[in-house]
């Protein structure tokens, strides 16, 4: 066995999109075949024809572009009819299986099957992540694996491209442990050696229940068009039911490829939680290059003005964990005068005579301030501000900025917006003012 080249695969069935709870099957597939010199295979198991959907398959295809999982070889199940039909005729041959009539009793036809001849016996396998399993294969009784010869079902198609492809390490969800004995005993039939098994742990919501859209878990690709980076997405996931022994936590993929290890994947409690995928987005936003993360925001933001865009850019950044968090922002005061009403740049404390009165003196102070950063800004109003209360002079300053209740602080404010169209907008807010106190 240890002579074997590894060889691994993901078998994903194109009859929904990429989850991203399967990202992390392919992942541990991938990583385990790249760090051992290994092959990584990607097959398709599109035997189901009526719930396979080639959409979905493209789905699967981009999926695995996005995250960079390269392939070594890529099959489809659906164009190798004439492979599994030889195999099966083989165990019919050999007296492995059998063709069986099936009583339809509406009808009151009798539709045939092919059958696997179960030998009744007790299947051990050592694997990986859960250690010796022992199945008395008896009541599993003689078993479907084919409709007919042209037809194979799930356990025949898996066993026989897992021979076929030398597959080395089958490492799948633990959802399929029970299928394992089936196959087992299909492949002992067919004379093919059999394959190390690893099946991880299911990944659960936090609560411990069945992950769902509700708990934020999505398509991957719907992560991508959120914004969300690749990096995050592998990262969070390689630590789900494996972690590296100690605490460190952030790993590129080119790290993991070195640092896991399948011995050391858990045997459950695999959680999937959407704020630590967020936490670890924030770390890869924080380390993009300013020119990407300027051309990302465009998307989200029409700037008139590019050098607000770079001003404003680190105080956009610190309010998001992803992209597409921008869209929950109100950010159009940033390109545009802010409506608002007169009333709204009066302090709860505060009157509109006084506020006009401030509002002189605010414009006053900038127009000889220097803009060359935030706390500049500050400094040169903060004495006014002390003197005649942060909230009369403060709000007032940020209502007219950005017209709205909440906002960056006034001085962010009007080192973003650049002192023109600060004094211009703070000019705006007088007027307005200065119509309701006549
Ligand atoms: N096609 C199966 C699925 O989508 C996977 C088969 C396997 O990994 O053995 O769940």
């Amino acid at each position: 066995m240890s002579e074997r080249k590894v060889v691994t695969r993901m078998a994903p069935s194109p009859t929904g999109k990429f989850h991203v709870g399967s990202v992390r099957t392919a992942l541990f597939n991938y990583l385990f075949a790249r760090q051992n010199g290994g092959k990584f295979i990607l097959r398709i198991e599109d035997t189901d024809k009526e719930r396979s959907k080639k959409e979905y398959e493209a789905d699967i295809i981009e999926a695995f572009d996005w995250l960079g999982f390269e392939y070594d070889e890529f099959y489809r199940q659906s164009e190798r009819t004439e492979i599994y039909k030889e195999q099966i005729q083989k165990l019919i041959d050999q007296g492995y299986a059998y063709i069986s009539k099936e009583e339809v009793k509406e009808e009151g036809q009798r539709n045939s099957v092919i059958r696997f001849k179960n030998p009744n016996k007790l299947v051990k396998f050592s694997d990986v992540v859960l250690g010796d399993i022992e199945v008395d294969t008896t009541d599993l009784g003689d078993f479907v694996i084919a409709k007919d010869l042209e037809n194979p079902l799930y356990h025949l198609t898996v066993v026989v491209d897992d021979g076929l492809m030398d597959i080395t390490h089958v490492i799948r969800g633990q959802d399929h442990i029970a299928n394992t004995p089936r196959q087992i005993l299909i492949l002992e039939a067919l004379g093919f050696q059999r394959p190390i098994y690893a099946h991880i742990p299911l990944i659960l919501a936090p609560d411990k229940t069945k992950l769902s859209k509700r708990h934020g878990a999505l398509a991957t690709l719907e992560y991508r068009d959120l914004g969300y980076f690749k990096e995050a997405i592998i990262n969070f996931m390689a630590l789900i039911g494996w972690n590296p022994g100690d605490d460190r936590e952030f790993f590129t993929k080119e790290e993991l490829i070195t640092e896991f290890k399948l011995e050391k994947v858990q045997k459950g409690g695999g959680v999937f939680n959407i704020e630590k995928l967020d936490w670890f987005n924030k770390h890869y936003l924080n380390k993009q290059p300013k020119e990407k993360l300027l051309s990302a925001i465009k998307q989200y933001v029409k700037f008139e003005d590019e050098s607000v865009l770079e001003r404003a850019l680190p105080t956009l950044i610190e309010r998001i964990n992803k992209y597409n968090d921008l869209q929950n922002e109100n950010l159009s005061f940033y390109s545009h005068v802010p409506e608002y009403g007169a009333d709204d740049l009066v302090w709860r404390d505060s009157d509109k005579f006084q506020t006009k009165e401030f509002l002189s003196q605010i414009i006053k102070i900038l127009e000889t301030a220097d803009f060359s950063s935030n706390e500049s800004i500050k400094k040169s109003l903060w004495s006014f501000a002390e003197e005649k209360g942060r909230g009369n002079v403060l709000w007032p300053t940020r209502y007219a900025l950005s017209g709205l209740p909440k906002s960056p602080d006034p001085f962010t404010l009007a080192y973003i917006l650049g002192k023109a169209e600060t004094i211009e907008r703070l000019n705006k807010a007088y007027k307005k003012i200065e119509s309701i106190t006549f």
